[in-house]
């Protein structure tokens, strides 16, 4: 498994620095945004280190299809399956994209505004 020994999310995921935990198997983690925006708010991360989107290769594509489902799932458990929810991934400086660990965002419990600002 790739890690990268400065990334905050590879250390979330060998559980070097602590996190609110939600999920985890041999594929994804998922933990609780610490500054959430809505309230359920949980990142969803791929257990290797990917830095974003830019760097997917065609090697990535089943644990893409992972973390989608693993966040379906949890929507589902946080009982936000039926009123709805939002998958966000940010890449690069328009995106305000700080953490260079891909991850996406599982927001849900209140109703949300498009476009984004
Ligand atoms: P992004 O702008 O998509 O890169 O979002 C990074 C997200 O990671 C932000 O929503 C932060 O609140 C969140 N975050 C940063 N550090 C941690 C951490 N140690 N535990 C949980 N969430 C974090
Ligand atoms: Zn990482």
């Amino acid at each position: 498994m790739t890690a990268d020994p400065d990334c905050i999310f590879c250390k979330i995921v060998s559980k070097q620095i602590p996190a609110n935990l939600v999920y985890q198997d041999e594929h994804v983690t998922a933990f609780r945004d610490l500054n959430p925006q809505a309230p359920t708010h949980v990142l969803l991360v791929p257990n290797q280190h990917i830095a974003n989107t830019e760097t997917l290769e065609p090697e990535h594509d089943a644990i893409v299809g992972a973390v989608l489902r693993t966040a379906r799932s949890i929507a589902r458990s946080a009982g936000v399956g039926d009123s709805g929810y939002r998958l966000v991934i940010n890449t690069g400086r328009d995106a305000n994209n700080t953490v260079a660990h891909l991850h996406v965002h599982l927001l849900g419990g209140r109703a949300m505004s498009w476009p984004p600002g």
